[in-house]
Formats: C-alpha cells, structure tokens, sequence
C-alpha cells in the first residue's frame, strides 16, 4: 500500500479528451476515484495541467515564453477551480505555487509540505515548474522527488505504455513493466525526456495507468500493477 503519491492529471482529465473547459461530470469521477485512496490515508499530492484551458504550444500567434505564462497561470486556474470544488465534496485541500501570489495559494515551503500532508489536506501543486519551456510532466517529476512520495502515478487515456499507438493500432503491445533504460532505448513517449531523466537520477518510480477505469487509482495504491510501471 502506497502511502504517499504524486499524481499528475493532464488538463483534459477535467474537460474530456479534446474538449476545453470544464466538465462536471469528469470532475465528480474524479473527487469519486481520489475519495477512495483518501480514506486509506494515502498522502496525495496533485500536479494539474492545463490542457483543458492554455497550452503554450498550441498558442504558436504568441511568443513561446509568454505562451508558456498563459499555459502556467492555466494550472493555477484549474488548481484554483479544483480547490473549490473539492471542498465542497469534504476533500481538504491546500494549493501551493510559486507563479503567484493570490489569497487561495500558499507559497511551495517543504518544511510546509509533510505539515499539510500530517493535517489531512490533499495538496495541489500549480504553475508547473515555473518556468517557460517545460511542461506539468517536469513539474510532476520534480514534486514527486521534492514531497518524497513512494510512486509517481500518471494519470492518462490509455491502459499503459504500449509499443506504438493503441488509439491508432491494434496490434499494439502493452508493457507490464519497463527500465528507464529500456524506455529511452526504444524511444517510448511516456513523460517528457525532462521528466523522465529527473526521475530516472533520483530514483521516482512511475506507474502510467488509464484514469478513466474506475477504481483503478485505488488498485494502483495498493500496489497492484494496473498499467506499466517504469522503475530503474
Ligand atoms: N507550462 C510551462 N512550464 C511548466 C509547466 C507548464 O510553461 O513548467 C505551460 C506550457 O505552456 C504548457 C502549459 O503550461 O503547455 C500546460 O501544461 P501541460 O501542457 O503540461 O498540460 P497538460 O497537457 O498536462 O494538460
């Protein structure tokens, strides 16, 4: 059983695959799988990203460092929005973010983190790493390293890491489990290369299941391997 987790949710969990926005029937899917590792005790920390709203790349009119602001300050709006909607549905929640200084965000203080954690909150890490030219995989990779969670759990579309596409192929083999080495080797796009080389130095497995087989978040904490797992 997991005791500390690191999610990364992609903006589209709370909008669906290709949409923009917000959609509450994703959204209460969510609070549904995430109440049920909370009861065990289980310590989550979420880092949002912003798909669903701004994604700097897909803003090509922009220049990138300011596109990738726009991207940023869309994690916080989303980590703003799932505060407030998690509250609501009794799930304790702190936001921690380094990109702004807003009365509903605290700033990131690791003394503060386990503090949160020993309280009962779940925390939501924003504004990705803080930097333009990265992505919420990078700011996934290092959060989970810096809270010392036991796993990184990647929330996604698709059942695990395959060997080409599933959505387009469906030959495509699913891997139970993989090294980094064996990832990078046959170049399987799993997290960003940033991402992966920061988990990879220091150690963060990774489990990359599909989020949208209920109860499959549940599974993943009590260590059942529901997707691929990606370890050194
Ligand atoms: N972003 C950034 N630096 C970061 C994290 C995110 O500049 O450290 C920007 C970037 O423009 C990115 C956007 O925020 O496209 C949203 O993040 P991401 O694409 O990772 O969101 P997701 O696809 O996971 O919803």
């Amino acid at each position: 059983m997991y005791k500390k987790v690191l999610l990364k949710l992609s903006g589209e969990v709370l909008s669906g695959e290709g949409q923009k926005g917000f959609n509450l029937d994703n959204i209460s899917y969510l609070i549904k799988e995430l109440k049920q590792i909370l009861e065990y005790g289980t310590n989550v920390g979420i880092v949002i990203g912003a798909g669903n709203l701004f994604r700097g790349r897909e803003m090509s009119e922009l220049s990138p460092t300011i596109a990738d602001q726009i991207g940023m300050l869309g994690t916080v709006i989303n980590a703003l929005y799932l505060k407030d909607i998690f509250e609501k549905n009794g799930i304790r929640t702190v936001i921690v973010s380094q990109v702004t200084s807003l009365p509903s965000i605290r700033p990131i203080h690791y003394d503060d983190i386990n503090l949160y954690f020993d309280a009962g909150y779940l925390v939501i890490f924003a504004g990705g790493t803080s930097n333009p030219f990265f992505t919420t995989d990078t700011a996934a990779a290092l959060r989970a390293v810096e809270m010392k969670a036991e796993i990184l759990i990647k929330g996604t579309k698709v059942p695990g890491v395959f060997d080409k596409d599933p959505k387009i192929y469906d030959d495509a083999k699913k891997y139970e489990k993989l090294t980094f080495d064996e990832a990078i080797e046959k170049n399987l796009k799993i997290m960003d290369t940033e991402a992966f080389s920061i988990c990879k130095r220091y150690n963060m497995h990774i489990m990359v299941l599909d989020f949208f087989e209920k109860g499959n978040l549940l599974k993943a904490i009590t260590g059942e391997n529901v997707g691929t797992l990606v370890v050194p």
